[in-house]
């Protein structure tokens, strides 16, 4: 059998590479405008920076790749990015606050489905060093404005807050206690849960456990009052923005490190069991965990392959187009296509062309799935007169300038005309 990607990967080839990173760079733009500037951090780490944040999660302790480098160091390719960035930030001690945005692949040793991968892309956004309720509307906001400007309509963004660190501590023992005693009810998959972290029972989607969890104890009942006014004013801030949103009192999201407030983008468009879009929270005590000085941060990551599907579903955010602006035919022997391709391409026309001097017919036919406006027709008697033939692509054609199909230009003319026809063209009705 010839070699395949790994299992749960893939390669992303052209157009739809194009859009991931057309989506990268609107996310970018979004982050930047709110004043967040990027960090490019390393794809592994020490295992420690994970083990620290998050050993009771399935992320943490089953679904990560790890290995031993050959200077016998303990790594993993991140699973996810908050926990690097924490990491980050106790290294080099930025101002405070600390706006990082990031983009790149994950991995996660998940059961690959439909928008489940192993390797897979996430943008987010972190914010270290305010506990401001403003600053968790802020990033909220951000990640709405992101999705919304995508033309994403079709959103569920749901919000809770987790207390804070003895709130939470509290109500976990809380719905031990309460779980235990209906133990014989869960599923033998919830008891498993229930045995390892209590609060990852609150989102099985096993019918036997959510009838059990349907009558649990709720966090709202065990959050301090600081924590109650945090989640208040959070949710006032969101509405004043007209941000909608539904209080989830069961969310509680993947990772260990959350405090208070916790939130989860959603699309209806996809499948049910794969329709979260992305999510984040509140994570002060990440970075203390870590060895850092007590900072508190807030932040969230999206997953990139889960947003395209839902702009699949939805019909928004297609590809940019990759055709070419010309197409160069050449049949007199290719080199005077080399000559022009190359000189267009500098004043920064899309130049495509054909190789191993094929016939005109199957050139235009080439020029034709290009996609191009315009080709450029050197036979033997244009390269004799020093003159080139260019003429509008079916589908192309000029609408109103009475511009003929085909005619010829000086050579040395080329770049200039063919630089004057691209900055004209855009708007003027034709395909691109
Ligand atoms: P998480 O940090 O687990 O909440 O992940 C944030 C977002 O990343 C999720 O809402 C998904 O959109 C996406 N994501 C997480 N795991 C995967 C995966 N295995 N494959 C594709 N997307 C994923």
């Amino acid at each position: 059998m010839s070699l395949q990607a790994p299992r749960g990967t893939r390669d992303i080839l052209a157009p739809d590479s194009a859009r991931l990173r057309a989506l990268v760079e609107a996310f970018a733009s979004a982050a930047e405008l709110a004043g967040y500037g990027q960090v490019v951090s390393p794809m592994f780490e020490l295992i420690e920076v994970f083990r620290r944040v998050g050993e009771a999660t399935d992320i943490v302790s089953k679904e990560m790749y790890q290995f031993r480098d050959p200077g016998d160091r303990h790594l993993a390719l991140r699973p996810e990015l908050t926990a690097s960035l924490a990491r980050a930030f106790v290294q080099h001690r930025p101002t405070l606050p600390w706006k990082a945005w990031y983009e790149g692949p994950q991995f996660r040793y998940e059961k690959p489905q439909a928008g489940r991968f192993r390797q897979f892309n996430q943008v987010g956004a972190e914010l270290f060093g305010s506990d401001d309720p403003q600053a968790d509307v802020e990033v909220i906001a951000l990640a709405w404005r992101f999705c919304t400007g995508l033309g994403l309509r079709k959103l569920r963004l749901a919000v809770n807050s987790l207390g804070d660190r003895a709130d939470r501590e509290a109500y976990l023992a809380a719905l031990a206690a309460y779980f235990e005693g209906r133990s014989a009810e869960l599923s033998a998959q919830g008891r498993e849960t229930l045995g390892r972290n209590p609060l990852r029972l609150l989102d099985s989607k096993r019918p036997e456990d959510r009838a059990v969890v349907a009558s649990a104890p709720v966090i709202d009942d065990y959050w301090s009052e600081a924590a109650a006014a945090h989640f208040g004013a959070v949710l006032a801030g969101l509405e004043a923005l007209g941000i909608p949103f539904e209080r989830n009192q069961r969310l509680v999201r993947g990772l260990d490190y959350y405090r208070r407030t916790a939130f989860e983008l959603a699309s209806d468009a996809l499948d049910g069991a794969q329709d979260a879009v992305g999510g984040g929270g509140r994570y002060d005590g990440l970075v203390a965990d870590l060895g850092g000085p007590d900072t508190p941060g807030v932040g969230f990551a999206l997953g990139v392959d889960r947003l395209l599907l839902a702009c699949d579903a939805e019909g928004v955010f297609p590809a940019p187009s990759g055709a070419a602006d010309v197409f160069v035919v050449d049949v007199t022997g290719g080199g005077e296509a080399t000559l022009l391709a190359e000189e267009l391409r500098r004043t920064g026309v899309r130049v495509q062309r054909a190789f191993d001097g094929r016939s005109m017919k199957a050139q235009m036919k080439a020029a034709d799935r290009s996609g191009a406006r315009w080709a450029l027709l050197v036979g033997d008697d244009e390269l004799a007169d020093g003159v080139v033939s260019l003429r509008r692509m079916r589908g192309h054609e000029a609408t109103a300038s009475g511009e003929s199909i085909q005619r010829q230009i000086p050579r040395a003319a080329v770049a200039a005309e063919v630089a004057r026809l691209v900055a004209g063209s855009t708007g003027d009705g034709s395909t691109q």
